[in-house]
């Protein structure tokens, strides 16, 4: 039987998601294990909560809890409303598992050996007003890439370029809002990835068929100068997989963790081996390592456009870095933004429409076919109440609506509620058949098996 591994990028762990994040990787994710299952294919679709780094930490504060505490209602949260958009998901997992804290030091320690790890002396941001280091997104500032004034430490979400803190121009403490910043001194861990273009050019390049928008972002990062920079994968905190190299300590790493970015995308890997322990299934490994049976799996990611750069440069640097037979990825669909009323959805600033309220408005049925007929594929498109107001009460209601209830009622008046045995077919039904036949071979050609 065929086999199909699929992953939608895992959410973060800080609150509700919205309807952009919602048809940007998991609900086409859904559509699409669906589809394979519907074929007869072997399929295993997994997600997971994203909990590590520092805004989880800070949301625990606020909330006035203990962070893993906090992780854990959090995850059971969205683990609900997953489960209210019927999110066929076959496990939900956490990256703060011991599972994932085996991978992730297994793969740093295997980095570590084959010399893609240096350590360097980082200079950090700290605040003097908030008394702490400010990793990645509690910097904000001006991207030196495209002046977008409220660009975050790790990442411009205007043009998806990765920044280190120390990039910003005018950077402010995103706490406090204080410009009273220092740069300290700290040892870190950096992934040596600027090493590996060659192969990483070679690996997109056989990618022939994948979606425009995701080679066209992995290229640009890749090629651009300055692109594939070497990047700290340990930082200065409490809460996180603590850094080891393999089962063993890591001499002068004493007290740090794995930066989220690093951790995160192996908890695809470590989601199938939560599968199994969680009594789901069974040798995970055959899902992941191509010398365990996975050489035969079909493995394809669902994520929004700011995701493309890790997955298509940062996670396959550390597979292929490692130089175990893991599972890479076959195909990357990518998307682009859903907007929502002539702006964008923001979860910070609360704006748009949020998983909890969706399903607390209408059943989860009205959402999926709405969003996943307006997906972003080719261009970003937008959430308007009207429009979604209309296509609901035309398409669904009148058309879908309508030709269920005739049919139903035609069945019950001339059948008696018992659907007739087919008998020999006339030309109209033939007809039928034959155009939903065409149909069904565009669909499959479109998915392109
Ligand atoms: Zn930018």
């Amino acid at each position: 039987m065929e086999r199909v591994l699929i992953t939608s990028a895992i959410p973060y762990i800080n609150g509700i998601k919205h309807l952009g994040n919602l048809v940007g990787s998991q609900l086409p994710a859904d559509l699409f294990a669906r589809y394979n299952r519907g074929r007869g294919r072997e399929v295993l679709f997994l997600c997971a909560t994203d909990e590590h780094g520092t805004p989880a930490e800070l949301a625990a504060a606020k909330a006035g809890m203990d962070v893993a505490e906090y992780c854990a209602k959090m995850h059971a949260v969205q683990a609900e409303i997953a489960q209210g958009f019927r999110l066929s998901f076959d496990h939900f997992g956490r990256s703060s598992s011991p599972q994932n804290h085996r991978l992730t030091q297994h793969f740093a320690g295997r980095l570590a050996d084959a010399g893609l790890i240096s350590e360097v002396s980082e200079r950090q941001v700290y605040s003097n007003a908030d008394g702490r280091f400010l990793p990645d997104r509690y910097i904000e500032g001006t991207c030196p890439n495209c002046g977008y004034d409220k660009a975050r430490g790790d990442q411009c979400e205007n043009c998806t370029k990765q920044l280190d803190p120390t990039d910003l121009i005018e950077p402010r403490s995103a706490i406090s809002g204080s410009t009273d910043l220092q740069v300290r001194e700290t040892k870190h861990l950096y992934l040596r990835q600027s090493s590996m273009r060659d192969q990483l050019n070679a690996w997109i390049d056989s990618k022939t068929d994948w979606p425009i928008l995701t080679t066209s972002i992995a290229k640009k990062w890749l090629n651009d100068g300055d692109g594939l920079q070497d990047r700290g994968i340990t930082r200065d905190l409490d809460w996180g997989i603590p850094v080891k190299k393999g089962t063993q300590e890591w001499p002068g790493m004493e007290g740090k963790v794995f930066y989220v970015w690093f951790d995160a995308p192996i908890e695809y890997i470590a989601c199938a081996a939560e599968w199994v322990d969680a009594g789901k299934g069974s040798d995970w490994e055959r899902w992941w390592r191509t010398d365990m049976g996975a050489q035969d799996v079909r493995y394809v990611q669902f994520m929004g456009k700011d995701n493309v750069p890790f997955h298509t440069l940062s996670f396959p640097a550390t597979i292929l870095g490692s130089g175990e037979p893991w599972k890479l990825v076959d195909y990357i669909k990518s998307f682009n933004y859903l907007n929502y009323d002539g702006g964008q959805f923001s979860t910070s600033q609360g704006r748009g429409v949020f998983m909890d309220q969706a399903l607390s408005i209408l059943p989860s049925d009205y959402w999926r076919w709405w969003l996943l007929s307006h997906a972003p594929e080719t261009s970003d498109s937008e959430f308007t109440w009207e429009n979604f107001q209309a296509g609901v009460n035309k398409d669904l209601a009148d058309v879908l609506g309508n030709f269920v209830s005739r049919i139903t009622k035609f069945c019950r008046s001339k059948f008696g509620e018992v659907i007739p045995e087919a008998g020999a077919y006339g030309a109209q039904e033939a007809r039928v058949m034959a155009d939903l036949q065409a149909r069904l071979d565009a669909i499959k050609r479109i998915w392109r098996r």
